[in-house]
């Protein structure tokens, strides 16, 4: 190698379309060398105790991996593999290959933010260079109307802004070749059972089957947008919690940037001009908004998302019963659309978003609880699994975040009536339930026993009676969060 190899290094940006660093890299005309290395802190506990990566992530970031080295070697190029700490592993081979850069693409919260900046200064002692780039969001942060410190606090103001004053940028070409790399140790993958986990049943009771990787990726758009044709509804639709088209479910493949939102705006435009433009459409753009600005909140407040008092830095006296707690987690509390939701979550690492905020309001708003073990339960247990989208939106339900109305919950009895009528959803996780009526499942506690009888299932024995009173326990902790200078 005459001119200096750039090492490539993969992160949450597990695709070859819409990829600035890569296309920069080739730019140089140097051999690039990509690379991807497993942090070995996803194999430990989150502060609460829960396994930081759960099991269906961790399958899901594996079979993204092992697509990005088959996309690579199909373009000509490879992908090295590593395990350890990215911060040492990286710079170790960036020297031993002799490297005049490392390229990848940003992060914004704490721990990833950290790993870049000691790469940085291991390297530059070395006159190695590392570059960032910007390429998680719809918008990009330098196209932003404001300085990041002088972000909105609050989504709407934000939203109008950017969408009148900002542009878009194009996608980066996907490459038709890669140059060959020289003779090296690739290293390979690992496996599930080598980071100690038991591969995942997959359960027929599944939204989808979530398969990771670009391909695969590439595939669910194909197959909602274009072949279902499901995006000309999605307004309408996106709070089923049954099934796999109400919502897009391209969630995962967001998260391990699997793909680029520009690449989905990209098809959402193309969907507009060949088919149709409505609200729905504009609607997936809007939500994608909101994971924009959540990590762009991030990237403004820095660690604050993280903690209890969270963005607002209100101290609430949150609970750490962890009976309670468990009741939440395992879904016993009593409340069938709570249960139902913890239940999917715990047998598949999905939930809709309508599941999320009711359980992240049963649990902050009707049980006190502090709200960090559930946001520390998720990322444990989701397969899409994003710090920003997580502590995001775990500090707007539990009142500590970017919501400025109060304090704001969820009537669970009346959310479940709402948006399952039927009872078709509830029944599906719980099925001790299958044989009561849709005009009782909401509220089951209140079934006689004669109506117990009748429908086969004892309270209390087959299924838990409330843990709460939903009413009472709402008006405490209203009371509570006023008192500690909440907005109630
Ligand atoms: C307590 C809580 C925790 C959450 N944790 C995560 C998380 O860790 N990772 C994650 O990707 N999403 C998270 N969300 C947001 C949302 O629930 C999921 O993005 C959505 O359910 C994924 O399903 P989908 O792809 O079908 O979404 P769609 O409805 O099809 O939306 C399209 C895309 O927009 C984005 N999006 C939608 N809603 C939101 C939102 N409220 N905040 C941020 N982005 C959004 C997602 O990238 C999503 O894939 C959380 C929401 C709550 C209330």
């Amino acid at each position: 190698m005459s001119q200096k190899p750039i090492l490539l290094w993969y992160r949450n940006d597990l695709r070859s379309h819409d990829h600035e660093p890569l296309n920069q890299a080739l730019k140089t005309g140097a051999v690039v060398i990509p690379v991807y290395c497993f942090d070995s802190r996803w194999l430990n506990h989150t502060h609460f105790g829960f396994p930081k990566m759960g099991v269906f992530r961790a399958q899901f970031l594996l079979e993204s991996v092992n697509t990005l080295r088959q996309t690579l070697r199909n373009l000509g190029s490879d992908l090295m593999i590593r395990q350890g700490l990215p911060e040492k592993v990286i710079a170790e081979l960036a020297l031993t290959l002799n490297a005049s850069a490392v390229y990848y693409h940003q992060e914004v919260t704490a721990e990833e933010k950290l790993v870049e900046t000691k790469l940085h200064q291991t390297l530059s002692q070395h006159q190695i260079s590392t570059q960032g780039f910007w390429g998680s969001t719809l918008y990009h942060i330098e196209d932003l109307p404001w300085a990041i410190a002088d972000l909105p606090e609050v989504f709407t103001p934000y939203r109008k802004e950017v969408e009148k004053r900002s542009q878009i940028r194009a996608t980066f070409p996907t490459p038709n070749t890669l140059p060959a790399l020289p003779s090296l140790d690739l290293g390979d993958l690992p496996t599930l059972t080598e980071w100690g986990l038991e591969p995942p049943r997959s359960d027929p009771r599944a939204v989808l089957f979530f398969r990771g990787g670009e391909k695969a990726g590439l595939q669910r758009i194909e197959d909602y947008i274009w072949q279902g044709n499901h995006l000309q509804h999605y307004k309408q639709t996106r709070n089923q919690m049954l099934g796999a088209d109400g919502s897009s479910k391209l969630s995962p493949w967001l998260t391990f940037g699997c793909l680029s939102p520009r690449f989905i705006y990209q098809e959402v435009q193309k969907y507009e001009s060949e088919r149709v433009k409505n609200e729905s459409t504009y609607w997936l753009i809007f939500e994608l908004l909101w994971r924009d600005y959540f990590r762009f909140i991030c990237a403004k407040h820095g660690n604050k998302i993280f903690y209890a008092s969270g963005l607002q830095g209100l101290s609430f006296p949150w609970k750490q019963d962890w009976q309670q707690f468990e009741r939440w987690q395992q879904g016993n509390t009593g409340f069938p659309l709570v249960d139902a939701n913890m239940r999917e979550l715990a047998a598949t690492g999905f939930m809709s978003n309508r599941g999320r905020q009711n359980v992240a309001s049963f649990l902050t708003k009707n049980l006190g609880m502090d709200w960090r073990m559930g946001a520390e339960w998720f990322e444990s247990c989701l397969i899409d699994y994003d710090p920003c989208s997580n502590w995001g939106n775990w500090n707007y339900v539990a009142g500590v975040g970017n919501d400025r109305r109060g304090f704001r919950y969820f009537n669970i009895a009346k959310q479940s009536q709402d948006y399952d009528p039927k009872g078709q959803y509830v029944k599906h996780w719980l099925p001790e339930l299958a044989k009561v009526p849709p005009t009782k499942i909401h509220q089951p506690w209140k079934l006689l026993a004669v109506e117990q009888k009748r429908f086969g299932v004892q309270m209390g024995v087959d299924y838990p009676l409330p843990m709460v009173d939903l009413t009472e326990s709402v008006q405490m902790n209203r009371h509570i969060y006023s008192a500690s200078g909440g907005n109630s």
